[in-house]
């Protein structure tokens, strides 16, 4: 790795062109208390390209209808767009066939209709479930609320001082009482990259499933949920330049056709009569009611957005700023960072000597930064590093060095008021 003083001298070096690419994103001209929107709460959500607008925009004036049950044209354009919509999603994601991606509201649905379906038919008292220390609040409560009910147990791995999980406790956790491992791709709150690829594998020769949580991982890195051998792998549109509202559940066909539906109601049937009901085939098993059609077209169109920018791009200079601000923010005075993984994405947590969090969130927010204050909806990981809660900067593909110095402006700022 470059030393500090080499990577600050380094330029600017991408093929994104970021001039082109911040001219796609209306909000990024926007001024907040007279300055100049620098957003750097990624993580929470993304910004949205005019790209994804324009799209919901025109599914609204020409192709707005009830998908699937309509003979009319309108209705058969929006089954087209909704169904091409999976189609993108399956694609982006290399699953192997389009009925193994369900549409759910986001990450935290997705999660749930795995604990509530698979998980009351799988799990029984004396099972165990895995997850991690630095797991998002979504990929916790579910699993608590599951075991509550079924008297099976949480098993927890531990994390080093840096912020990666201890490949060797996890060993130990695994045995045959594993029904399920549970973990995060990307860590929201530390940006610690996990090795899921490797840890899926443990996993499974233990004969247990997995569960990867992706909602931090998709805007940053290739996925490809056939190469990880993912048994479930859940994300959401608004974190990946898509709307809020829509997410993805991906499991693997034999497991979702094995799973009981988890909500009732209209296109998830195949007959009712007034004593029972069958249901319909997979995906639509788990797709209750109207499904939200104009945000999971609107998400398809992000994809294509993030496909033409390059993922693999996006990941190379979203390296370089996480590089960059690492750099630069480490020689403020009385700065520490929390997560200094080797491998990590996109996201830069800290916390000042002098200053709470939330006065270093309100001071910079003055200056036009945007960044988050909190616990992340990561409290063990907060507790695991005896903080409350960190202020986090986290990257999109439209961030630039300016903006990084921005920041950086900005802290040394409340270190000045705080002394
Ligand atoms: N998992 C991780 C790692 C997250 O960062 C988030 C959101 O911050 C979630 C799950 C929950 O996502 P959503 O609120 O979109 O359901």
């Amino acid at each position: 790795m470059a030393s500090p003083a080499e990577l600050l001298a380094t330029p600017a070096a991408t093929a994104l062109d970021l001039a082109r690419l911040r001219d796609d994103f209306p909000i990024l001209s926007t001024k907040v208390h007279g300055r100049q929107l620098v957003y750097l709460d990624n993580a929470a959500t993304s910004q949205k390209p005019r790209q994804v607008l324009e799209r919901m925009r025109v599914y609204y004036e020409q192709e707005n209808s009830n998908v699937h049950r309509g003979v009319h044209e309108l209705s058969e354009r929006a089954t087209a767009a909704f169904e091409g919509a999976r189609s993108r999603v399956r694609a982006f994601v290399n699953a192997k066939e389009v009925r193994e991606i369900v549409f759910t509201r986001g990450t935290t649905e997705s999660i749930n209709l795995v604990a509530q379906s698979w998980g009351h038919a799988n799990v029984r008292a004396g099972d165990e479930i895995v997850i991690s220390t630095i797991e998002h609040h979504s990929n916790i409560v579910p699993w608590q609320m599951l075991c509550a009910a079924t008297g099976a147990t949480l098993r927890v791995i531990p994390v080093n001082d840096r912020g990666e999980l201890e490949l060797d406790a996890y060993r130990e956790l695994l045995s045959a009482k594993t029904k399920l491992v549970a973990i995060g791709h990307v860590s929201n709150a530390l940006g610690t990259i996990n090795p899921v690829r490797e840890m899926i594998a443990m996993a499974h020769s233990a004969g247990a499933l997995v569960l990867v949580d992706g909602a931090q991982a998709v805007p940053h890195l290739r996925v490809d949920v056939q190469a990880l051998d993912a048994d479930f792998y859940v994300f959401s549109g608004h974190k990946m330049y898509g709307p809020t509202g829509i997410g993805i559940l991906y499991g693997k066909a034999a497991l979702l056709e094995a799973m009981p539906p988890w909500m009732g109601g209209g296109d998830m049937i195949s007959s009712v009569t007034l004593e029972r009901s069958t249901w319909n085939v997979i995906p639509y098993k788990f797709e209750a009611g109207t499904p939200n059609i104009a945000d999971a077209i609107g998400l398809a169109a992000a994809i294509d957005y993030l496909e033409s920018a390059g993922i693999e791009n996006v990941e190379a200079w979203e390296h370089e700023l996480l590089a960059y601000a690492t750099a630069k923010l480490s020689a403020v005075p009385g700065l520490r960072l929390v997560g200094t993984a080797a491998n990590k994405a996109a996201v830069i947590s800290f916390v000042l000597d002098s200053a709470h969090p939330h006065d270093i969130g309100t001071i910079v927010d003055q200056e036009g930064v945007a960044i988050r204050t909190g616990h992340h909806c990561a409290q063990p990981a907060m507790n695991r590093f005896g903080v409350p809660a960190t202020a986090r900067a986290s990257f999109a593909l439209y961030n630039t060095k300016d903006e990084v110095d921005a920041l950086v402006r900005a802290i040394e700022h409340v270190v000045e008021i705080f002394g």
